[in-house]
């Protein structure tokens, strides 16, 4: 019965509590994003962030050569190492695995990724992201079975070996999927799904799996990221996914409680 939990990495994410909650869970595998700490670097190596909005209206993290570097150093380098070192200091046998370790995470690299300037449409050749196609399950079964927490992040690898941005809820998603999840846990810097994305009191407590697609257009930016990846998990057989904070006391408990917006 493995439980996947993905934790993000935007300002008002807490690790601690996620880190105290994995004690004594075997079968869950942690998968992280980081886009502070991606942010924080690359404006230190002058590649501030940039992001663009595709024609139909997804805004994505620009990762051109430049970005991408901020994205291999923030994610593999320095969130995967640091919740490793965290995990072990609360007594957890944890091993931080890239997408690109064993080529976990084998990604077809996007073409013709296409940004909207203006009323122009313009396509951003040196791009490099990527779709996930298949995630190496033997590794991270083999992984659990060695008594080992694995911790999963983005870069994705593509079968030509070029180094691709992969977003972290479709990592946890894939991976969700590909380990046959009972859940997946999305923890966050909000409650779940709000109506008005100010105001925690507006929480969507229950979407059924059937009224996905409808409620889509509540979420706007990174949380509708968070409902696709959302939909793909349960169309790959995840029985119940959770979008809740990252921040209370027992986020993964309290997320299984169905604390937060359950989608089954
Ligand atoms: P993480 O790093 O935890 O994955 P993200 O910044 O990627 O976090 O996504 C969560 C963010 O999505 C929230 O902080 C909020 O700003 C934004 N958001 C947009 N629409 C909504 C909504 N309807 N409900 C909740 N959050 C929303």
């Amino acid at each position: 019965m493995t439980i996947v939990v993905k934790v993000g990495g935007a300002p008002g994410n807490s690790s601690g509590p996620v880190a105290s909650d994995l004690a004594g869970r075997p079968d869950c595998v942690l998968v992280h994003g980081g886009s502070a700490e991606v942010d924080r670097i690359g404006t230190a190596l002058g590649a501030p962030p940039e992001y663009f909005t595709s024609p139909s209206g997804v805004v994505s993290r620009r990762s051109d050569p430049r970005h991408l570097e901020a994205v291999v150093l923030g994610l593999a380098g320095k969130v995967q190492t640091d919740l490793v070192a965290l995990l072990g200091s609360r007594g957890i046998r944890a091993i931080g695995l890239s997408g690109v370790d064993g080529r976990l995470l084998l990604a077809q690299r996007k073409t013709g990724v296409r940004a909207r300037v203006g009323d122009r449409v313009v396509r951003l050749a040196d791009d490099l992201a990527g779709t996930i196609e298949r995630v190496d399950s033997t590794l991270l079964t083999w992984v659990l079975g060695a008594g080992y927490l694995p911790v999963v992040g983005p870069p994705a690898v593509t079968a030509e070996g070029e180094v691709v941005n992969v977003d972290a809820d479709q990592v946890a998603a894939a991976v969700a999927s590909a380990l046959s999840a009972t859940e997946l846990v999305l923890l966050t810097n909000v409650p779940g799904l709000l109506r008005d994305p100010n105001d925690p009191a507006t929480l969507i407590p229950q979407i059924p799996a059937g009224e996905l697609e409808a409620a889509l257009p509540l979420a706007s930016g990174r949380m509708r990221k968070k409902l696709f990846a959302a939909r793909d998990a349960i169309r790959g057989g995840v029985r119940r996914v959770v979008i809740a904070s990252s921040s209370v006391d027992a986020p993964i408990r309290s997320a299984l409680e169905g604390r937060g917006t359950v989608i089954a």
